[in-house]
């Protein structure tokens, strides 16, 4: 018998692929439907596109919905009425929640939710949390200030939801926050990778405590690639003496995908609540079999006051080869989300991913975990400069360790650095996303 404890939704969680197909099925075209009917904005780029609610009739059949991008959102949202376009589909009084994006580039997408999509947040990330070993004795310390953005504030009410005690450390600074998780004897936590690690250098070289001596025994990642590039996520790991967990989500989808205690080597996708395709971003067509990578196409089955439907989210994503051990039926995701469509830059000719920078960078172990990646032109050929810093007491293995350096990044990437040896603490530290990627070149 299957151990019930193990899933948030036993039922849900081991459903045949089969069914959970005619679910998403059936799921699809009411979502398909209530956008149809309820903005504009939907109505008139599906009749744009000729389709039509009834031509849905299988999976298959989606593919001629017409993709909507972040670009078109923000069109939308300069349109009356002021702050959501023509695309809202309840009026305006049953609008519980405001959010917007936390993006790097551009204007930011206002994101309207009902009290019923706020529900449904909670319970997407309640299949995060639960999977992850999250249980109501668990205390639940929560080092980020909500803001704007939607980024564990859902995860907080998940934890509430299920049970957990919930600590809301947001407007403590970072040596309050360790004093809080000693005091409280706190056992679980959420934050971006960068801050993870930072707040274990604080608690360490600042206030001469031992983060891994700390009651904290698992913690959940979000907002950044790290929690699924295993050099960083075993340095979180090492440093805190706990998990570490990877989640995926984004304000205009929801909280899609999770890594689960068995920790496969990468994410579930919760395929009850959203409808992930991959495609080929070469030919179009969409990638069924495990090895090849194509870009994310998801639609959040149940969201309702502004719809997510066929978004095109730039992630870069592969199907496993095999199943999670786990039992879950829900379809598992080689390496997590890979890297970011828009984050992949060409160097010399060569498609270059951050995240296989800071794969090698966190994997040599004299080196902290702060690096800057700039890329210029030297006259007119690229040039990437890597600055890393040294560990206190390691200065005598520089050469070893710059030998390391230029093998394993010519191996991973195909590139030559210029490296550059800073003092430890000279470089800038985040408190919760860093921009350690510069790309300075004219054309960018
Ligand atoms: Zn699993």
């Amino acid at each position: 018998m299957i151990d019930e404890q193990i899933y948030w939704n036993p039922v849900l969680e081991t459903l045949p692929q089969e069914k959970i197909q005619v679910l998403q099925l059936h799921k699809f075209k009411r979502i398909f439907q209530w956008a149809y009917d309820h903005s504009k904005f939907h109505r008139s780029l599906y009749e744009k596109a000729g389709i039509r609610p009834d031509d849905i009739r299988s999976l298959k059949d989606i593919r001629q919905v017409p993709k909507v991008e972040k670009a078109m959102m923000r069109d939308i949202q300069q349109k009356e009425p002021f702050p959501y376009g023509d695309a809202l589909c309840v009026p305006l009084e049953e609008v519980t929640e405001f959010r917007q994006t936390s993006g790097t580039t551009g204007q930011p997408v206002y994101q309207p939710d009902t009290w019923q999509d706020w529900e449904w947040w909670a319970e997407s990330w309640s299949f995060i949390l639960w999977a992850q070993g999250y249980r109501p004795i668990d205390r639940v310390f929560i080092p980020f200030g909500y803001n704007v953005f939607v980024a564990f504030c859902a995860g907080h009410y998940a934890a509430e939801k299920m049970g957990c005690e919930v600590v809301p450390g947001g407007v403590l600074d970072t040596k309050a926050r360790i004093l809080k998780i000693q005091e409280l004897g706190v056992t679980a936590m959420m934050a971006t990778p960068t801050y993870i690690l930072g707040m274990a250098d604080t608690a360490k070289n600042r206030m001469g405590i031992d983060p891994s001596t700390l009651t904290v025994d698992k913690i959940t990642c979000a907002g950044e690639p790290g929690g699924s590039i295993p050099t960083t996520k075993k340095r979180m790991e090492e440093a805190w003496g706990a998990k570490v967990y990877d989640h995926a989500g984004a304000t205009e989808i929801g909280a899609w995908s999770y890594e689960c205690h068995v920790q496969p080597g990468g994410m579930h996708v919760n395929d009850a609540l959203f409808l992930v395709e991959i495609e080929d971003e070469e030919s179009g067509e969409i990638i069924y079999e495990p090895g090849r990578q194509g870009k994310m196409i998801i639609t959040a089955l149940d969201r309702q006051a502004l719809p997510c439907i066929r978004f095109d989210s730039k992630d870069i994503i592969e199907w496993a080869p095999e199943p999670c051990p786990c039992g879950r039926t829900f379809r598992l995701l080689k390496g997590g989300v890979i890297g970011r469509t828009d984050d992949i830059t060409k160097v010399k000719g060569v498609l270059l991913a951050p995240s296989a920078i800071e794969e090698v960078v966190r994997g040599i172990e004299g080196l902290s975990d702060e690096y800057e990646v700039v890329i210029d032109k030297d006259v007119d050929v690229d040039r990437i400069t890597l600055k890393i810093e040294l560990l206190p007491g390691r200065e005598s293995e520089r050469p070893s360790i710059e030998g390391r350096l230029i093998d394993e990044l010519r191996l991973e990437t195909n590139l030559r650095y210029n490296l550059e040896f800073h003092d430890y603490g000279a470089l800038p530290r985040y408190d919760v996303k860093a921009r350690r990627f510069k790309d300075l070149r004219p054309t960018h």
